[in-house]
Parts: C-alpha cells; structure tokens; sequence
C-alpha cells in the first residue's frame, strides 16, 4: 500500500502571521495519477502545494516521497528530487524565447560547458514534441497565447525531468480549445508515468480528467475519494460545509415584473452567427439563453451591446433603438464578457480604476474625478460582492479569477444597469463566489433591473432564470417558463435538440 503512494503528506500544519492556514491537512498522491485538490477560494490548496513543493516550510507535519521523509529548502531542491509545480502565475520571461525560457533555470551543458543556442533550441524542440505541441522554440514568449504560455511552463517542468507535476488552476486563463489541448497534455503525461495534482474549480472538467480528488475547507483536508464515487451535489457540500448548495435552488421569485418590456428584439439577425431572433425582456426578470457553444449565443449579447452590427432586425431599449455600443450604454446596457481577462478587465490596474472606469462620469466633476467618492464606492462593492483583497488599490492582476469576476460584475453594478447581460458569469470560479455572483445577479433583478445570462452550466443556468431560451444553430427554437423545467435533463433535451 505505501509504496503506491509517490507522496505522502500526513498533519501538516502553517501558519502565516498568526493565522493557521493548515491545519493537520493531509494529502496524497498514487504514482501515475491524476489527482484534483478542490476547495474554495483561501481553503489552502495552493499553500499545500506550496509546501510539497519546498516553497515554504511547514511548521509541523511529514512529507514522504517514495516513503522517504524530504524537507526541501526550496523549488530548486524539490525539482533536483522530481517534483514540479507550475504556479497560478506565470514564471516565464517574455522576451526571452522559447527554448531560453525552458532552459533558463538550467542551461544546458555538455561536459562543463554551456550549451549554445542552437542546441537550447534542439532540446527545446525535442520536449514540445513529446508533449504534442507546435511552437518554434525561437519563438519569443511575448509573442504566445495564454494557452501556448502554459505548454511551455509545462514543458520547462518536464526538462527538468519531473516525475510529480503540481498544476495550480492550469486553464484559469485558458479557452475552450486551449483547455483540451490541455487535456490531451495530461492523459499523454499520465501516460509517461508522470503523477499530476490538477487545482481547479470547474468540476466537468475535473471530472474528464482526474482520477481521484481530495476538497480542502478552512485548511484542513475534508474529503478524499475517487471520481467514480463522488457526485457533484457531495463535492459541493464538501467545500461549503453546511451551507451547501442553497444558492442553487431555484425558487419562484415573488417581486412583480414590470409589464412594459425593457429590452425588445425584433427578427434580429447577424449572417453567419444567428437569424430572425426575436424576444423581449420585463424590467426584474433574468431570462437564461441556452444553447451548446457555437449556437450563437455570445454574437446575439454582443450585438445586444452594440459590439456587434446585425445585419438585419431591431433592438430597443426603454423604446430607443441601439446602433451601437455608445447607444446601448446610454441606455443602460451593461455586459459581463465571456472573456473577462481580455475583455472586461484592465489587469495592470487597481480594482479602483476598474470598477471606475464605466463610471467616471459620475464620479467626475470639472474633469476631476472625485477620489474620495470613487474609492467610498469602490469600497463598498468590495464588501457587497465579498471581494479578497486588501483594498481598491490592489492590481487586478493579482487577483484569483473569482475575485477578477466579481470586480467585472462591480463595475457594472455601480453603473446601475437597466439591462445586464452576463456571459457565462461564473466560469473558472470557485462555488463559493458562484453562489455570490448567482445571489448578485437575484439582486440585481429584484431591484429591477433585466438580466439576459448565458451560461453552458444548466444548473446555473436553472437556478436562476426565470424563462429561458433555447438557442439552436442560430436560432431561437423554444422558450422554457422555469415552472415548467422539472429537471435539468428537459433543458438538456431542449438544447440538443
Ligand atoms: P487556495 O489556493 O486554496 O485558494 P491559499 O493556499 O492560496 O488558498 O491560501 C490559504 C490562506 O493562506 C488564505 O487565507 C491566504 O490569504 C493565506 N496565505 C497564502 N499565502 C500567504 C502568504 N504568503 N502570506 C500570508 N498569508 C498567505
Ligand atoms: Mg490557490
């Protein structure tokens, strides 16, 4: 039995300024494995890792590796025995290539000597090749996809002969397409006999990849099982503990709508994307567009937003047609993009200036902008949206992606939005700052605002609308009254058509 364990970590505890981070959290991973560590945000998953992996030292508790005790004193160390992690934040130097970056730690030798360029570049390539992936080792990092940036820090890793591999949330960050390619990754590692701690939040995901997963809550470690045994509805409780799941049931929502549509749709089509849409949304109601990726879901919100020119049709809000996307913000139209990293986020700026920043008129006078008011505001929504940090002048950057898409959805509520349209509002974030945003968004409605939401989770997606749409290959086959939804099986059914 122990010598299927690669790693062994038994009571560890830590504490950080006073505060006891782990306590007695145990861990362990089975050689060739793939193991998910879940847990809300700050349940100290990453300090675990941290601690594995010589980061920091811990103050009491056994590490194994191979059933042999290791106090590493540092990464350098812990990559010389094996072990590897690839941080939340990137380690890679952007101007540097490919091939420099992989080898940068670590040059290379032959014999004492340096190895040159040219044979960094052969190595380099013959790594990418072992992992599948198609980058010229020449190239320079600054020029990659996010997604191409963490098959090289992967392949950094594994240069380092790597025989245990911590990912910390790998396709935070990532699209859909970067995502299986990642996955691909790491069936073909765990088919090289490489074992795999995969950190994440999205539970399709660590569902398709994962063997077994272990859900830390306030430092200690709840709950370890293998997929096969776990339901979605146990890991939700194992993270939230006893408040699980209320967020996700739907009720009627008793609040009056309003009887004059706020947003109007009429025979709305954008060629190539969708066709002859047409629906309408009451102030206080959350209406759930439905539909598989690809179904044109996103191009109807951004053409809603004005992003987009339809090539044919009508859009109205409070009665005044919408051109374009200043239209649509005077009229109060606000949009969560699917994309926050790019699209909804300035990530070298404070959460002050982003929160501010669809909202500086308010907050301006003269062309001076009020700080004291901003930052009151600011604030606030820090406090409302339950957002970690230690204040509004933190950089957006630094942030976990829940926390990053609470200050996108801050930035719209503090613009007080008619209409609110959410792409996929929850994606990469953890349960707890899920039932947040789903809370927010309720809110939000119940004061009276419209809210159009697309989400690819139906659990969400039925947790909070009040009617929903079905898109199917562009177009608008079917609307659902939530009343009439007993499971999310008929949604499923609906959508697929
Ligand atoms: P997770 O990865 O599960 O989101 P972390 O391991 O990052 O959680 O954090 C666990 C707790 O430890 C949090 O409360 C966090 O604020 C705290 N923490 C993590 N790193 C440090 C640090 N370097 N100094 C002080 N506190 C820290
Ligand atoms: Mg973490």
């Amino acid at each position: 039995m122990a010598e299927t364990n690669i790693v062994d970590m038994r009571a560890i505890e830590m504490v950080f300024d006073g505060i006891q981070v782990l306590k007695k959290a145990s861990f362990s991973l089975r050689r060739g494995e793939v193991h998910a560590l879940m847990g809300g945000n700050g349940a100290g998953k990453s300090t675990l890792m941290k601690v594995l992996t010589g980061v920091y030292r811990k103050g009491a508790g056994t590490v194994l590796i191979d059933g042999a005790p290791v106090e590493f004193t540092g990464l350098a160390e812990a990559e010389r025995a094996g072990v590897a992690m690839i941080f939340q934040e990137f380690s890679l130097v952007p101007t540097l290539t490919v091939a420099q970056n992989i080898f940068l730690a670590r040059e290379p030798r032959v014999g004492r000597a340096f190895l040159n360029d040219a044979e960094a570049v052969r190595r380099a390539r013959a790594v990418l090749a072992e992992l599948g992936v198609d980058i010229d080792p020449r190239t320079p990092v600054e020029q990659l996809s996010v997604g191409l940036c963490q098959m090289v820090e992967i392949a950094k890793a594994l240069a380092k002969s790597a025989r245990i591999l911590v990912m910390d949330e790998p396709t935070a960050s990532l699209s859909e397409s970067e995502t299986d390619a990642l996955f691909k990754l790491v069936e073909r590692l765990k088919g090289n006999g490489i074992s795999i701690v995969y950190i994440s939040h999205r539970m399709a995901e660590i569902f398709q990849v994962c063997d077994r997963i272990t859900v830390m809550r306030d430092g200690e470690t709840v709950l370890t099982d293998t997929c096969a045994k776990l339901s979605m509805d146990k890991l939700v409780e194992a993270m939230l503990g006893s408040t699980a799941g209320a967020s996700m049931t739907w009720h009627a929502r008793d609040h009056a709508l309003g009887t004059t549509p706020v947003l109007e749709i009429e025979n709305l089509s954008l060629e190539g994307h969708f066709e002859a849409v047409s629906f309408a949304l009451k102030p206080g109601e959350i209406v759930g567009l439905a539909g598989l990726m690809g179904s044109g879901r996103t191009e109807i919100a951004e053409s809603i937003f004005g992003l987009r020119r339809p090539t044919a049709g009508q859009i109205r809000v409070g009665g005044k047609p919408i051109r374009n996307n200043r239209d649509a913000i005077d009229a109060g139209v606000g949009l969560v993009p699917e994309n926050r990293r790019t699209q909804g986020l300035v990530l070298d700026h404070s959460l002050l200036n982003n929160i501010m920043l669809p909202n500086l008129a308010r907050f301006t006078r003269r062309f001076i902008l009020d700080e004291t008011a901003a930052t009151a505001t600011a604030r606030d929504f820090i406090g409302r949206l339950k957002i970690k940090t230690d204040g509004p002048g933190k950089i957006a950057r630094m942030l976990s992606g829940g926390n990053q898409q609470k200050i996108v959805l801050a930035k719209w509520l503090a613009r007080q939005p008619k209409v609110l349209i959410l792409d996929e509002p929850t994606m990469g974030v953890d349960i707890g700052a899920k039932s947040d945003i789903i809370e927010i968004v309720r809110r939000l409605a119940a004061a009276g605002a419209a809210v159009l939401v697309i989400s690819s989770e139906f659990e969400e997606l039925l947790a909070m609308s009040d009617r929903l749409l079905v898109i199917q290959g562009g177009r608008l086959v079917q609307e659902l009254d939530r009343r009439e939804i007993g499971s999310e099986e008929v949604l499923h059914h609906a959508v697929q058509g």
